[in-house]
């Protein structure tokens, strides 16, 4: 059996992680893009991230970029928002994966100026989401203005609403793999909430 590159499962969990956001109607099929880290044992970090602009249920591992934590591309073109990966990155040396979609309810929620509180679907939210949901207002995407407000609004939060554009969430777990379910996990988490609100704000009129 051939050896497996480093990384190998990464590339691929990337690949898995934006095809489920899409098929779940977070994603518009060029929107999105997600990332991870691989640690090595001395302690020095590759960043790989989805690939800019691709339709990305047609990726392919290998289509995923590698980066250093500063900036350098070892291959690949980086999604066009590596500024926000990378801030987070240096923000909380915690996360080890990052999840951005274009959650639907999300933006409408905030968009109406409704809360999205966790305690607001109960325990099961609070469960996946932490305990809070940050706002980033609306910035061009791909700028460092968003990269800077993103990483600030992680600093507390596991996931953020970007306003009139989408959301992002962080996973900490140490494996690499386990943090990119993570953070889809919240993605979804938060579209339920930001559903369950919206729903509840059209009901009772
Ligand atoms: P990329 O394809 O460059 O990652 O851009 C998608 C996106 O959602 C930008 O906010
Ligand atoms: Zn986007």
């Amino acid at each position: 059996m051939a050896l497996r590159q480093p990384g190998y499962e990464i590339r691929q969990t990337l690949v898995d992680a934006m095809r489920i956001l899409h098929d779940r109607g977070l994603l518009n099929l060029r929107g999105g893009n997600a990332s991870a880290v691989l640690e090595l044992p001395d302690g020095t970090r590759f960043i790989y991230i989805t690939p800019s602009g691709a339709i990305k249920t047609r990726m392919k591992p290998e289509d995923i970029a590698v980066m250093s934590p500063e900036g350098y591309v070892y291959e690949g073109k980086p999604s066009s928002e590596y500024r926000l990966h990378l801030a987070v990155y240096r923000t909380r040396s915690d996360v080890r994966a990052i999840v951005h979609a274009h959650n639907p309810y999300a933006v409408l929620a905030r968009r109406l100026g409704l809360e999205l509180r966790p305690e607001a679907l109960g325990v099961e939210a609070r469960y996946y989401l932490g305990n809070c949901v940050a706002t980033v207002p609306e910035v061009e995407p791909g700028t460092e203005e968003l990269a800077r407000l993103a990483a600030e609004a992680l600093r507390d939060c596991d996931v953020a609403v970007l306003e009139g554009h989408g959301a992002v969430a962080i996973g900490v777990s140490k494996d690499p793999v386990e943090a990119v379910y993570e953070a889809v996990d919240r993605l979804e988490a938060l579209e339920d909430l930001a559903r369950a609100v919206v729903y509840e704000k059209l009901l009772r009129g």
